[in-house]
């Protein structure tokens, strides 16, 4: 394949800034340039420098736009995308009026398939390249995440969910049924390409004993494959865990007892927790993914970041699409920094672009792959403009420094604000 220079103002993290006068923390080019090969990046820098080095190379001119890695959303929902913007009270009315009816349309693998379009021009519309996605309970929905990510190139990873009581009976599978599709999907498709198998039971409401010892199973025979479930996202949905599992300490506990907590455990929402539950997850080094449009949505609870941190606990942060209310993780932490504020912490936007690009890989154990503009990364970039509309340009004519573009973007940004996307150096907005 061709080489490729793309031109633009380059930005890429390499750890956690500390605040707003760490800028030690990145690597920013004013003109930049970012040289791909094969889908790889073999160099970020000078553009200047870049052009020597590599004279035949094809340009793709960005200027004056920014380019970052692309995003990635650590939790959503791949069959709740026609359930997003549904009116309902709180999390268990909304689960039973809304999407315990949608999910069941997933049974068809015709509609799976016509989903799975919708579902991933929406993240790249978005400049997300990366998602960790729960399926439906049906393999089929499992079988069309995947194999439309294989499509694309994208690194994507994903289950089906397991869910077996405590739901309509159109959507339940069983401790044996679930545990044999899941282990057939992950021998189907984990490693496959850039795609990585997530063993998914939805939450301790809606899994038995059996259930859950299952997919402690899969996770200690699998331990290359990712474990995704909920937690502690709302007062009624805790007490009826603890109801359901009265032997257990507490909801982590659940999870704890059966097996399904390392450091490949992604735990949705985590806004409740007690001492005891913040303790094993900086002993497990499960991660903890702050879904700030979701919470608010469904008036769940202020996730604390900064008490989480204080522990060592780096989570993630999702749109918890259809609980959540966009795909756009700039939109994202425009809600998560109010989220923030409420709790008495602040996000700076240095850190706030850090957590959506190298702060999630980082989460994922995907440093290496994803979420930077380093040499040896996948070429999985997203081109932004801070002066998108009429309005976010009018505030632009009133700012001097990248700071205060990164907050622009995050507050008055959307998908309107990504130019373009790059799969593996290759263009998906109007391609
Ligand atoms: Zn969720």
């Amino acid at each position: 394949m061709a080489e490729t220079l793309f031109l633009g103002r380059t930005l890429s993290f390499h750890r956690r800034p500390e605040g707003a006068e760490d800028v030690g923390a990145f690597d920013y080019h004013e003109t930049g340039a970012v040289h791909v090969k094969d889908g790889r990046i073999l160099a970020t820098g000078d553009a200047a420098e870049l052009r020597r080095a590599a004279p035949k190379a094809k340009v793709v001119d960005h200027r004056p736009h920014l380019i970052c890695a692309g995003f990635i959303d650590t939790h959503l929902h791949f069959p709740q995308v026609q359930v997003l913007a549904s009116w309902g009270k709180d999390l268990l009315d909304w689960l039973n009026t809304y999407t315990f009816v949608e999910e069941q349309r997933f049974a068809d693998m015709a509609h799976c398939e016509a989903m799975a379009t919708g579902f991933y021009d929406g993240l790249l519309n978005n400049g997300t390249t990366t998602g960790v996605a729960y399926g439906s309970v049906h393999a089929s929905s499992a079988e069309a995440m995947f194999a439309e990510a294989e499509r694309r190139g994208m690194c994507m990873i994903g289950g089906k969910v397991m869910m077996d009581c405590h739901a309509p009976e159109a959507l339940c599978d069983t401790a044996q049924t679930g545990y044999d599709d899941s282990l057939a999907l992950i021998a189907r498709w984990h490693g496959k390409g850039r795609l990585a198998y997530a063993i998914t039971p939805r939450f301790a409401l809606t899994s038995s004993p059996a259930q859950l010892e299952a997919a402690g199973a899969l996770c200690a025979a699998h331990p290359e494959c990712y474990m995704q479930t909920h937690v502690s996202e709302n007062v009624d949905e805790i007490a009826r865990a603890k109801a359901l599992y009265p032997d257990a300490p507490d909801y982590v506990g659940i999870y704890e007892r059966y097996g399904l907590l390392g450091e490949r455990a992604l735990l949705g929402h985590a806004i409740h927790l007690e001492p005891r539950e913040i303790e094993v997850l900086a002993e497990t080094g499960a991660k903890p993914v702050f879904c700030p449009t979701s919470n608010l949505f469904l008036g769940s609870g202020l996730y604390d970041d900064a008490g989480l941190r204080a522990r060592g606990i780096h989570g993630g942060i999702a749109t918890d699409i259809g609980g959540g209310t966009s795909y756009s993780m700039l939109q994202t932490l425009n809600e998560g920094y109010k989220v923030l504020q409420l709790r008495g912490q602040q996000m700076h936007p240095y850190q706030a672009f850090d957590w959506i690009t190298r702060g999630n890989a980082e989460a994922l154990g995907l440093a290496r792959e994803i979420g930077t503009l380093e040499a040896g990364s996948a070429a999985d970039m997203v081109v932004l403009d801070a002066r998108a509309t009429p309005e976010m340009a009018l505030r632009a004519d009133r700012i001097g420094t990248l700071a205060e573009e990164l907050f622009l973007l995050m507050i008055m940004g959307d998908d309107r604000a990504v130019v373009q996307t790059y799969v593996a150096g290759a263009g998906q907005k109007g391609a």
